[in-house]
């Protein structure tokens, strides 16, 4: 009786890593999903704060996906681990602080030792060659087998023509003519293996699925670490980078305002670890102060935050100055004018 081989799925969420699982499913092989959580996914809750992403579903689409393909999803978190990828890559950096390469290299090796451990055949991924230009390229695919230590036990089912047969194809547990041979950045390839079997509703991130390749988010990130002195960051940087607008006019601080409602009770949760602003006299924004500033500082704090408020025009605003141990004060400021405030704080 022949033994039924056991693949593990690196499972983004994407339509990509859903067909690679699907086509290697089909040929009767047992697949599991893993998926790994860095913090700087886009999905999730940020699409529950903003009103404009309304529309997207507010779902784990890797656990979607497990759930449409009738698969087992590992969810691991790597966010402390992950950290000396981001600060460290080997690789370098995409077109923003995006380190494709070493994460996807990283992110190989950690599907490897889950499959060492778990007693599983092979890996899996979604990737295809010239789809993306750091970690999907002809010369990088056979980089990411070697340095990762999966070597030829990575097949890749959606290009796996294009490439040298691997353990699993020669050893016949998959037939790699019932693989696929794309290459490209097109889509279409995709779109109709996804119609072929009958799956109509996949996540369509746009530019990435991480926040490591948004260029406004690289700069944030970038920022923060010049104010810091250091490259380092915890899980809630992260997290607030994706939150608010930011606007540092000194090294010694930065304000997060709400720019709208789901962002103003997103940063209410942050009221007990940082000092914050809220308008009094007039409708506005909740603002958080990340850094040391003093009371000078303070003051255009305030006024920053009374610009962004219904009082903009007034003479006046009055704001709620709170620090994180309850303590709370009032100021009354003069809001600032458009031309005092150089658009270069706005990151
Ligand atoms: S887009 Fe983000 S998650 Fe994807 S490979 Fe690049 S760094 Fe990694």
């Amino acid at each position: 009786m022949s033994q039924t081989r056991k693949a593990v799925a690196l499972i983004s969420g994407g339509l990509d890593s859903m067909l690679a699982a699907r086509v290697v499913q089909e040929q009767g092989i047992q697949v599991d999903g893993i998926n790994f959580y860095t913090g700087f996914c886009v999905e999730g809750h940020t699409h529950a704060i903003r009103k404009r992403d309304q529309a997207k579903p507010k779902r784990n689409n890797a656990l979607w996906v497990a759930e449409q393909l009738g698969i087992k999803l590992h969810i691991v978190d790597i966010i402390d681990e992950y950290k000396d990828v981001v600060l460290n890559p080997k690789y370098g950096y995409g077109a923003n602080l995006n380190p494709c390469l070493d994460c996807k290299i990283f992110m190989v090796r950690k599907a490897q030792e889950w499959r060492q451990a778990h007693g599983f055949d092979f890996i899996l991924t979604g990737e295809v060659i010239g789809q993306r230009p750091m970690s999907q390229r002809k010369d990088t695919m056979p980089l990411v087998c070697r340095a990762s230590g999966a070597g030829d036990l990575l097949l890749r089912p959606l290009c796996a023509r294009n490439l040298p047969p691997t353990l699993p194809e020669r050893e016949g547990w998959v037939d790699r003519e019932r693989l696929y041979g794309f290459s490209g950045r097109s889509r279409k390839p995709q779109i109709a293996l996804a119609r072929h079997f009958g799956i109509e509703d996949y996540a369509q991130p746009a530019g990435g699925c991480c926040f490591l390749t948004d260029a406004q988010y690289s700069v944030k990130l970038a920022d923060l670490w010049r104010a810091r002195g250091q490259r380092s960051y915890e899980l809630d940087d992260i997290m607030l980078l994706k939150v608010g607008r930011h606007i540092r006019p000194s090294p010694d601080f930065k304000l997060i305002v709400a720019r709208e409602e789901g962002e103003g009770r997103f940063l209410q949760g942050y009221q007990g670890r940082m000092t914050s602003l809220s308008t009094q006299s007039h409708p506005g924004p909740l603002a958080l102060i990340d850094g040391t500033p003093g009371a000078a500082d303070l003051e255009l704090a305030a006024r920053i935050v009374a610009r962004y408020s219904k009082g903009r025009d007034a003479e006046q605003v009055e704001l709620e100055l709170r620090h994180p141990d309850g303590a709370r004060s009032r100021l009354k400021v003069r809001p600032l004018r458009d031309d005092e405030l150089p658009r270069e704080w706005v990151l």
